[in-house]
C-alpha cells in the first residue's frame, strides 16, 4: 500500500479556514467572508489539487530531465545550498509572477487568482491547473541552473505553504518583519485594485525583490480587493477560461499575424474591455449577478457538496498510488462535475438538472462496476431518467434549491 501524506494538507487547510472564519465572526468583520465567493474560491482550489495529482509526477520527471541533460553548474547538496536555493526559488517566483501580470498569455491563467473581491485564506486556493503548468515551466530554471530536482521539490513545498499564510486580513505581522518577508498586508496590496496598488508586490516570501526591481508599495489606504473590471460570475468554467476566450475573440477581431501575436504576448491593458461583455451575452445569458444566497436548504445542499468533494479528494490523494484507472476516472469525473455544479448552483442555473443526472449516472455506473452487475446500472439509469425528466420532480428540486421558483 502506498499512502500520500500530502493528503493531510486538505484537512489542515480547512482547520485554518475555520479558525479565520471564527476570528472574523468574533471581531464582527462581516466584510472578510462572503459565502458565494468562498465556495467559488474553494471549488477552484479543489479542482487544481485533483488535477495536480495527475501531473505532479510528470513535472518531477521534467525537472530530472532538464537537470540530467542541461544543468549548467554542478551544484552540491550541502547545507548552504538550501539557503541559495530558497533565494533562487523566490527570485524565479518574482519574475514568473510579474510576467504573469504583464503578458496576456500568462495573465489568462493568473487572473483567476485575482478574481475574488474578498481577501481571506480561501483566496490562496484560487490557483488553476493552467497556472500550475506555467509555474512549473518557470521552475525548470532551477534544475537548469544545476539544483538537484529533489531539493527543488522540497523547497517548493515550503515556498508554496508560506503563501497560504499571506492571504488574510486578520493577522497583523510586526513592522520589522516587513523589512525581510512578504506579510499579509504586503500581499493584500498585491490583491487590491486601488490605482496606487496596481502591479505592485509580486514577491512571495522575501520582500526585497520588489524593492530591488521598483515594484514595492506599502499598505496606506484601505485596499479594495479584486480586479479593476470585476468578473461578477461564479461559473466554474467561465472563471477558468473567460480570459482565454477574450483573447481568442480579440485575435479574431484583428488582422495580421503581428497584431495577433501582440495580443497573445502583449500587456493585458491593451485588451478591449468591451469584448468580455459581448462574450457574456453569448455564453452567460440571463446571468444572475451577486444575488446573495438566503435559502437555508440551498446552503445546506451546497455545503454538503463542498465537504463531500473535499473528503473524496482527501481519500483519492491518500490512496492515489493504489487506485486503478476506473477509480481515478470515476472519482475525478465526480469531483469535477460536482465543482461545476457548485458554480451553476451559485449562478442559479436551471440546466444544473442535467448535470445532476450525469452525476447520479456516474455514481451508479461506478457501483455497478464495483459489484460487476450491469443490471443495477440499467435499472438505476432508467429510474433516474424517468424520475428526473418528469416535471413535478424538476419543480420540487428547483423549489428546494433555488430562492424563487
Ligand atoms: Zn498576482
Ligand atoms: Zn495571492
Amino acid at each position: 500500500m502506498e499512502y500520500s501524506y500530502a493528503a493531510f494538507a486538505i484537512p489542515a487547510f480547512f482547520i485554518f479556514l475555520a479558525l479565520e472564519y471564527v476570528a472574523a465572526k468574533r471581531k464582527n468583520r462581516t466584510d472578510i467572508y462572503k459565502y458565494e465567493s468562498s465556495v467559488a474560491n474553494l471549488s477552484i482550489g479543489l479542482a487544481e489539487r485533483l488535477l495536480n495529482l495527475f501531473i505532479s509526477v510528470s513535472f518531477y520527471q521534467l525537472f530530472c530531465y532538464v537537470y540530467n541533460n542541461f544543468a549548467i553548474f554542478d551544484i552540491p547538496r550541502s547545507l548552504w545550498v538550501w539557503v541559495i536555493l530558497l533565494l533562487a526559488t523566490d527570485l524565479v517566483w518574482y519574475w514568473y509572477h510579474r510576467l504573469g501580470h504583464e503578458i496576456n498569455l500568462f495573465w489568462g491563467a493568473h487572473i483567476v487568482h485575482h478574481q475574488s473581491e474578498e481577501f481571506n485564506y480561501t483566496v490562496s486556493a484560487r490557483i488553476t491547473t493552467i497556472q500550475a503548468v506555467v509555474r512549473n515551466l518557470f521552475w525548470c530554471i532551477l534544475p537548469f541552473a544545476g539544483f538537484d530536482p529533489l531539493m527543488v521539490m522540497s523547497i517548493l513545498v515550503i515556498h508554496g505553504a508560506y503563501s497560504f499564510f499571506t492571504h488574510t486580513q486578520l493577522l497583523k505581522a510586526p513592522q520589522w518583519l516587513e523589512y525581510v518577508f512578504v506579510t499579509p498586508s504586503i500581499h493584500g496590496v498585491h490583491h487590491a485594485s486601488n490605482e496606487k496598488y496596481l502591479n505592485k508586490n509580486y514577491g512571495d516570501l522575501f520582500v526585497f525583490w520588489d524593492k530591488l526591481f521598483g515594484t514595492f508599495e506599502k499598505e496606506e489606504e484601505k485596499p479594495v480587493y479584486g480586479l479593476t473590471h470585476p468578473l461578477n460570475s461564479y461559473s466554474f468554467m467561465w472563471q477558468h477560461f473567460h480570459y482565454y476566450m477574450e483573447m481568442a475573440e480579440a485575435c479574431r477581431r484583428t488582422t495580421g499575424l503581428w497584431n495577433k501575436l501582440k495580443i497573445i504576448f502583449g500587456d493585458p491593458a491593451i485588451l478591449d474591455q468591451d469584448i468580455r461583455a459581448s462574450l457574456e451575452k453569448r455564453f452567460l445569458p440571463h446571468k444572475v449577478v451577486n444575488r446573495p444566497v438566503k435559502k437555508l436548504s440551498f446552503k445546506v445542499y451546497l455545503n454538503i457538496q463542498v465537504l463531500a468533494v473535499a473528503s473524496l479528494l482527501f481519500l483519492v490523494t491518500y490512496f492515489f498510488g493504489d487506485l486503478d484507472f476506473a477509480d481515478k476516472f470515476f472519482s475525478s469525473a465526480f469531483i469535477l462535475i460536482t465543482l461545476i455544479n457548485c458554480g451553476a448552483l451559485l449562478e442559479q442555473r436551471r440546466w444544473i438538472f442535467y448535470l445532476e443526472i450525469i452525476r447520479l449516472l456516474l455514481l451508479t455506473g461506478y457501483i455497478s462496476l464495483l459489484f460487476d452487475t450491469y443490471i443495477l446500472l440499467a435499472l438505476s439509469a432508467s429510474a433516474i431518467f424517468l424520475l428526473t425528466l418528469t416535471r413535478p420532480v424538476q419543480q420540487w428540486y428547483l423549489r428546494i434549491i433555488y430562492s424563487e421558483t
